[in-house]
């Protein structure tokens, strides 16, 4: 039976959207499929399916029940036609971008997006003719100047790593118009409970499912979520490159996904109240956080997010060894790359995604020694603000 659809709030979204009302074997929760192929009771289904007078399943790299309701739950969340899911954010990333981009045509990129992704950009796909730019982060008037008649697509988060660089997306959406480039955003840090960037004109959203979507911090998995014009060439894509998210992985994202109005409401506001807490903190130099008034973006913020994230960065008034201290003081959040899930994670960047470059390098794309990320998880808010309190108190 085909799910309703949905125009209820995001979390209600969240558990129930994408589900067909009555499951297999009248199971409230959506069965695993756990099979990699699909077989036809004769000659005249299969021959019916081939000429596309059924729907149906054929074999697993082309679809599984179990990863549709992970697509068809997103694709409501993003309030878009559909979305295609992937074994990990990278797959999701990398296939997107392939799908848009052919040798001769150029990519625009903001420089604070995901190393991976640049390193993807900047390094294979230029083997393969691929031009690309790279604009300051946050830099509106630099992409329109990048932008030239073999642009075909834009990539950019928001809010970006580590940062938090929020983009007028209305602004952007409108600069590409009027071009033959394509925008795609990868909200991993904000979900589309804070923040739907095709309600604001942006052609694809990349997720990875890794972080919040999941939430559990035991799942790989990546989304892409568009209109069907576009998924359905991420889709075929994918269905070549074969990066297909696993049955079992799939049902790990869609019950992690049932939670997520709680989770990020929760992430929100301790995220908040621990910014505003280091914001006052003698030992805390600066803090990036969009929910902050001094935060750069904020106004950006404000008028397209209805929640400002789990992850607060801030730079303590410390060295590098001092810095590590402070991380190792806290004993709540785990020491880890990753965020979103239920456990707090914290990290100081220069010894983590930075660790190979000298003092000198970090500091030129500005990475300081004293740089920390914290992922707020889902533990109660005072016990996080206490813990960061005797941290502080250390130094
Ligand atoms: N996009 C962002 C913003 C990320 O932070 C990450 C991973 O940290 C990725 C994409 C890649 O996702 P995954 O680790 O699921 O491949």
């Amino acid at each position: 039976m085909a799910s309703k659809k949905f125009d209820s709030a995001f979390p209600t979204r969240a558990v129930h959207a994408g589900e067909a009302r009555r499951h297999p074997f009248d199971s409230l929760t959506q069965p695993i499929a756990q099979t990699a192929t699909y077989t036809f009771e004769n000659t005249a289904e299969l021959v019916a399916y081939m000429e596309g007078r059924i729907e149906r399943d054929e074999y697993g790299r082309y679809g599984n029940p179990s990863v549709r309701a992970v697509e068809a739950k997103l694709a409501e969340l993003e309030g878009v036609d559909d979305a295609v899911a992937f074994s990990s954010g990278m797959a999701a990333v990398t296939t997107a971008i392939l799908a848009l981009s052919k040798s001769g045509s150029h990519v625009v990129l903001f420089a604070d997006c995901y190393r991976r992704t640049r390193q993807f950009v900047t390094g294979f796909l230029a083997r393969f003719g691929v031009q690309h730019t790279l604009v300051p982060p946050g830099d509106l008037h630099a992409l329109e100047r990048a932008i030239t008649e073999h642009t075909r697509l834009v990539v950019s988060e928001m809010p970006t790593n580590p940062y938090q660089t929020c983009l007028d997306l209305q602004q952007l959406a409108k600069i590409c118009k009027g071009t033959r480039a394509k925008t795609m955003i990868d909200a991993t840090f904000a979900t589309p409970i804070n923040l739907r960037p095709a309600e604001h004109g942006i052609d694809l959203v990349v997720h990875s499912a890794t972080k919040y979507l999941a939430g559990h911090n035991d799942v790989l998995a990546g989304a892409v979520a568009g209109s069907s014009s576009l998924t359905s060439l991420v889709r075929d894509l994918r269905h070549v490159l074969g990066a297909v998210l696993d049955p079992h992985a799939a049902y790990l994202v869609q019950r992690g996904m049932k939670t997520l109005g709680l989770r990020v409401a929760q992430q929100n506001r301790t995220a908040q109240a621990l910014a505003e807490l280091l914001d006052q903190h003698a030992k805390v130099k600066q803090v990036w956080y969009p929910g902050l008034a001094s935060h750069p973006n904020h106004e950006i913020a404000c008028r397209l997010m209805s929640g400002f994230g789990g992850v607060v960065t801030f730079e303590l008034a410390a060295d590098l060894e001092r810095t590590g201290g402070f991380v190792d003081a806290l004993k709540i959040p785990r020491i880890g790359p990753s965020l979103g899930g239920v456990e707090s994670l914290v990290e100081q960047p220069a010894l983590m995604s930075y660790f190979e470059l000298s003092t000198e390098e970090r500091e030129a794309i500005g990475i300081k020694n004293s740089l920390v990320r914290y992922a707020v998880g889902v533990e109660d808010t005072n016990d996080i603000l206490n813990d960061v309190q005797q941290a502080l108190a250390t130094l």
